[in-house]
């Protein structure tokens, strides 16, 4: 099955008793467990709703099976602490989701874990190294700044030193990009973001092997993070339009960069789908689309970003992405505020850059609603 079927069809749940084609919601928490084997229970992550979006998800990723987490954050924290604990040592790329970046910033010399920033490049990632390192913890496209590492090459510095590898998706999404082709070990998810795709609601994966998806489990019935019926169904809902919504946010993702790149008042555009773009080549041999997430650069007499999102009257200033609607936000402000301003300096994270999650609308309004907002103000 292509993709596109697989969003539709895979997963589902055969409901005998009317024939409906949709799983129904089940919400006991309580099972009789006489003559039964495996008795479900939410926070052992095996209830009828949890396995059946969970199967689309891995279907989607290739993967064998998976975990499905209340949020993205108990995904990766769960991911990473399955594979990593005392005396370890985990590398991370420095152009990480803020919230990953303050876990391990915050919390792993606590639990006894040593931690490395490495660059967004397969050298710096092979160089932070050592004997010591049990989990590579990669993004790619980054945020916000959507660098893109060549995957495989850090697969390869890995499985050299028997090291798990594990990659935030959420960007890409499975559409555009499936890591577990190129080698990676676990794919992780925010799937509040397109997964959901509707801004309504909060919701995290991890897919991989069975024996991998043992391990998770094993930390993540005692940390607990699993999600609801009614979650599960809305999310097993939004799935089924994940390939037609990416599509569309992708392409109309290209034309506001094209449009952005020749606009004298914007400084600079960063897109892995412009021709120019330093991760250009490599996103075309491991993506097979660029992404709906594109940032940039307000030239120096606009850049009061403040007075620039005001004007604008379709897109919304908003946290988070991956929604069918545009939105719009400075990451100084909101998704890297928790970061040293040194370190958002250091790593590009400018007070004068916005990010762009690109919806689904007709791209001639998103184009128009900016090109309104970056004429010059009339006094
Ligand atoms: C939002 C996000 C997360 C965290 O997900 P939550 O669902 O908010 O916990 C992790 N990684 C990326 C790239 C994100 O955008």
């Amino acid at each position: 099955m292509k993709t596109d079927t697989r969003c539709v069809h895979s997963g589902s749940y055969f409901e005998k008793t009317t024939g409906g084609i949709n799983t129904p919601i089940f919400t006991s928490s309580a099972f009789d467990y006489l003559d039964r084997e495996d008795i479900p229970y939410p926070r052992y992550f095996n209830t009828v709703n949890q396995d059946a979006v969970v199967q689309k998800i891995a279907a989607l990723e290739k993967a064998e099976s998976g975990v499905l987490f209340s949020s993205g954050m108990a995904a990766m924290s769960t991911a990473i602490l399955a594979f990593a604990g005392a005396g370890d040592h985990v590398v991370l790329m420095d152009e990480l989701y803020g919230g990953t970046h303050a876990f391990a910033t915050d919390t792993f010399a606590r639990l006894g874990i040593a931690h490395t920033f490495a660059a967004s490049t397969a050298e710096a990632i092979g160089a932070a190294v050592n004997d010591r390192t049990r989990v590579i913890v990669i993004e790619s496209p980054t945020n916000p700044l959507l660098s893109v590492v060549d995957i495989a090459r850090i697969v390869d510095i890995a499985r050299a030193r028997d090291i798990t590898t594990i990659i935030d998706n959420t960007f890409a999404t499975p559409i555009n990009q499936k890591p577990l082709n190129l080698g990676i070990d676990i794919v992780v998810h925010s799937g509040t973001k397109y997964l959901g795709g509707h801004s309504d609601l909060c919701c995290g994966v991890a897919v991989t092997s069975q024996d991998r998806t043992e391990s998770i489990l094993h930390v993540a019935r005692h940390l607990g993070g699993s999600l609801n019926a009614m979650t599960c169904y809305l999310l097993e809902r939004s799935l089924k339009t994940l390939a037609l919504r990416v599509t569309r946010q992708t392409a109309n993702a290209q034309a506001l960069a094209d449009f952005l790149h020749r606009h004298p008042r914007v400084n600079q555009v960063y897109y892995p789908g412009l021709a120019d773009a330093p991760g250009h080549a490599t996103a075309r041999a491991q993506m097979s689309g660029f992404g709906a997430m594109l940032s940039f650069e307000l030239e120096g007499a606009t850049a009061d970003t403040d007075a620039f999102l005001r004007k604008l009257a379709l897109i919304r200033p908003a946290v988070s992405l991956g929604g069918v609607e545009t939105t719009i936000c400075a990451p100084a402000v909101t998704s890297h505020e928790k970061m040293s301003p040194e370190e958002r300096q250091r790593v590009g994270v400018t007070d004068g850059l916005l990010r762009l999650s690109v919806g689904i609308e007709h791209a001639d309004d998103l184009i128009d609603d900016l090109d309104r907002a970056l004429k010059p103000s009339a006094s």
